[in-house]
C-alpha cells in the first residue's frame, strides 16, 4: 500500500464534483477541500464591501483582510469560514453564485488561493474539487478527474437543491447561471477550466450518486495498486 495520494476533481458547474469528492474523501478517510468555497468566501466578502461587477478588480486591495479556513463539525460536515464567521449557508446563495466567476477570473484572487490550497494539500490524502485543481494547483497529483454532465441534468440536480433549501429561483436562472459561469470559467486567461489530458472523465448524466462513487472508487483502487 502506497503513502496517501492526492485526488483532483476538476469539472463543470454543478456537475456532482463536490458530492463525488465528498464521498471519496469519507471512504479513503482523506481529507476534503472544496475550492469553490474559498472562492465564493472571498466573493462574499468583495459583496459586502460592494465591490462587484466592473469594479471586481477592487478585491485585490482587500486580500490581505481575508482570512479563510475550513472547520468539520461532529457530523463530518465541513464548512467555509470568512474571517472567522460560518459563511457554508451565504455563499450558497443566488447573488455569490451571480458573482463568483467575475471574482475568480481576477489573476492576484488565484495566487493568494492557490497558494493556500496547496498548504492545505501538501501532505497529500487529499481530495480537492474545483477547476483548475489538476492543471495548476497540483499538476502532480496522482490521480485526476474530470467530471461532467448534460446541461439539464446539472440543472435540474441545482434547482432541486435551491427548492429544497427553500431558495426562490426559476430553473431559467438556474440555467442560465451555470451555462454563464461555465463560459467564463473555461474561457478566462486566469486557469481556465481545462481538461488535461491524464484526467479521467466521467459523465455522470446517467449515473446514480452510488453508481458515480463505485466507478471512481474503482478507479482510486486501481491507480493505488499501479503506484504501489
Ligand atoms: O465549485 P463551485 O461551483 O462552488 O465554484 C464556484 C466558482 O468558483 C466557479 O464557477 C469558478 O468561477 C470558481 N472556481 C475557480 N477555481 C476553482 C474553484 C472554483 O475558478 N478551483
Amino acid at each position: 500500500m502506497t503513502n496517501k495520494i492526492t485526488i483532483a476533481v476538476d469539472g463543470h458547474s454543478s456537475c456532482g464534483k463536490s458530492t463525488l469528492a465528498k464521498d471519496l474523501a469519507r471512504k479513503l478517510n482523506y481529507s476534503y477541500i472544496d475550492s469553490g468555497a474559498m472562492y465564493r468566501a472571498v466573493t462574499l466578502y468583495a459583496l459586502r464591501k460592494e465591490i462587484s461587477g466592473v469594479n471586481a478588480h477592487h478585491i485585490k486591495q482587500h486580500l490581505d483582510n481575508i482570512n479563510i479556513h475550513f472547520e468539520t463539525n461532529e457530523q463530518g460536515l465541513s464548512a467555509v469560514y470568512l474571517n472567522n464567521e460560518n459563511v457554508e449557508s451565504e455563499i450558497r446563495m443566488k447573488h455569490v453564485a451571480e458573482s463568483v466567476s467575475r471574482i475568480a477570473e481576477i489573476k492576484e484572487v488565484r495566487e493568494k488561493l492557490v497558494m493556500e490550497q496547496r498548504k492545505l494539500g501538501k501532505s497529500g490524502g487529499i481530495v480537492m474539487d474545483g477547476r483548475d485543481i489538476g492543471s495548476v494547483v497540483f499538476p502532480n497529483a496522482e490521480l485526476k478527474f474530470f467530471i461532467t454532465a448534460d446541461i439539464d441534468v446539472r440543472t435540474e440536480r441545482r434547482f432541486s437543491e435551491m427548492k429544497e433549501k427553500g431558495l426562490s429561483i426559476s430553473k431559467k436562472e438556474v440555467e442560465s447561471n451555470l451555462t454563464q459561469r461555465d463560459k467564463i470559467d473555461s474561457s478566462r486567461k486566469e486557469s481556465p477550466l481545462i481538461k488535461v489530458k491524464e484526467a479521467i472523465e466521467i459523465n455522470n448524466s446517467n449515473l446514480s450518486k452510488e453508481e458515480q462513487l463505485e466507478l471512481a472508487l474503482k478507479i482510486v483502487q486501481e491507480t493505488i495498486d499501479k503506484l504501489s
